[in-house]
């Protein structure tokens, strides 16, 4: 048995993680805001001996008696919507001031620390599929630059706690996930489209349709994470951890028309600013040193996903 902490910890992935860590026996010690994760995510495993929930913003330091053996840092609104605009300053905070606090609590507790970095750091990328050796293409003073580049310069901080301190640290870049356990109202495009679905509202289609994601089922990527934690000691990453199958936007649309049988209409709003075109991870190094590949296809996914929705919009 573990003690293991996780900031973010009620958020979308934060929540699944942490079920799945007590599921497996462990201590897990639940950090969160909630500014976009909430306690009805993790309401099933509350009042579990195991489970301590500490309302707290990782841009304060963070002091804790417990010793700890693993350190997730998940927290970061992650959803566009969510991140930018007035939240933008607050969003590079969390990143950098927040990776700082959780880097110097794994330092003084002398725990490993893993931090989920993201597929952003590739900004509108001009190598595809992006391998980890792609350095990216970032508009460092666009709407998308406060996660973007918070999050690179988070993994800055990841790889020189590293250098100067030996500090055990892995680094994750999570590419578009979902799954149940998402916010309706997190402005994600997979969530969207399924709420607007079972909504009966229109489905508001950015632009022509014709960018692509890959999409990542969230028991997928909770597994990965968890085996990039546990592997060997002196492999830090960054590994791609996704979905490498792509999908434009427009069949993504389609797909969850057919899937709910929905009346609602495609309709196209603007394509945000800075909205990469492309994105598919090469998954390769994934594969070879943590012998992990996404087991659930689309259409499983999107039809747990959309009976998920069913059951939390009544
Ligand atoms: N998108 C869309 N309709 C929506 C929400 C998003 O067409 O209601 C598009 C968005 O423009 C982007 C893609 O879907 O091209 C994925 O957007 P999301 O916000 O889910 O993630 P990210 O852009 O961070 O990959």
């Amino acid at each position: 048995m573990k003690t293991i902490l996780i900031t973010g910890g009620t958020g979308f992935l934060g929540s699944n993680l942490c079920i799945r860590l007590i599921n497996e026996g462990h201590k897990v010690i639940c950090v969160d805001n909630n500014y976009t994760g909430t306690l009805d995510n993790v309401a099933s495993i509350k009042s579990h001996p195991n489970f301590t929930f500490i309302e707290h913003d990782i841009t304060q330091p963070l002091n804790i008696d417990a010793s700890i053996d693993q350190i997730y840092n998940l927290a970061c609104p992650a959803s566009p919507v969510h991140y930018q605009h007035k939240a933008a300053l607050a969003t590079i905070n969390t990143c950098v001031q927040g990776a700082i606090n959780m880097l110097e609590l794994a330092k003084a507790k002398g725990a490993r620390i893993l931090q989920t970095s993201t597929s952003e750091v590739y900004g509108e990328p001009l190598e595809h599929p992006q391998t980890e050796s792609y350095r990216g293409n970032v508009n460092p003073i666009g709407i998308r630059a406060c996660y973007d580049e918070g999050k690179r310069l988070a993994e800055t901080l990841f790889f020189e706690y590293y250098r100067n301190f030996n500090l055990d640290i892995k680094v994750v870049r999570i590419f578009n996930t979902y799954g149940p356990n998402m916010n309706p109202d997190d402005g994600r495009v997979v969530s969207n489209f399924i709420c607007q679905a079972i909504r009966g509202t229109d489905i508001t289609m950015y632009g022509d349709g014709s960018q692509t994601r890959s999409f990542c089922y969230v028991d997928d990527l909770i597994e990965v994470i968890v085996r990039m934690m546990n592997s060997q000691s002196g492999f830090t990453g960054p590994v791609n951890i996704g979905n490498p199958v792509e999908f434009t936007i427009k069949e993504l649309a389609e797909k969850v028309i057919a899937m709910t049988g929905t009346k609602s209409k495609l309709i196209h709003e603007p394509l945000p600013q800075d909205d990469p075109t492309q994105r598919r991870p090469d998954i390769s190094l994934a594969k070879a040193k943590l012998g992990w590949e996404p087991k659930v296809a689309l259409a499983e996914g999107l039809a747990k996903t959309i009976e998920y929705f069913k059951s939390v919009q009544g």
